[in-house]
């Protein structure tokens, strides 16, 4: 197994404390075997991959979800007019909302999310039952 000098690329050998081209310290000779560098580069990877998660999270951290307030608009806009429809947006907005939040914990609008579900369904609800009421009437 060789090595080489980091700093110039000298081939070094076996047991040598410096470079013989150099003199740069062993220490700072790196191994040449190659799944020594695919791990230095999968760790590179990893870090990198640490700190976006890291930005994203504080980029939502404390902010209140978006996907839940529009889903929690939905929801209540669902009562009045298109309860179905907008019954079932506002429950895939909510669900979309909590399983955004599973990822980026520091977010807020849980509480919206999960009220966007509820009325969701009630909206669907209310909406089947106040056709059945004017289909009803209609006979
Ligand atoms: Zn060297």
């Amino acid at each position: 197994m060789s090595r080489t000098c980091k700093y110039c690329g000298n081939v070094l050998e076996d047991g040598d404390n410096f470079c013989q081209k150099c003199g740069a310290v062993a220490d700072s000779v790196q191994d040449n075997e190659p799944g020594m560098s695919a791990q230095a580069n999968a760790n590179v990877t990893n870090n990198f991959n640490q700190q976006q998660n890291t930005a994203n999270s504080q980029a939502y951290a404390g902010k209140t979800s978006g996907i839940a307030i529009g889903g929690f608009v939905c929801s209540i806009v669902g009562l009045f007019v298109a309860g179905v429809i907008l019954g079932i947006i506002a429950i895939s907005l909510g669900a979309a909302a909590l399983n955004h939040m599973k990822t980026f914990t520091e977010e807020k609008g849980k509480g919206l999310a999960t009220a966007a579900i509820a009325i969701g369904v009630f909206d669907i609800i209310g909406a089947i039952v106040g056709a059945a009421l004017i289909v009803g009437n209609l006979f």
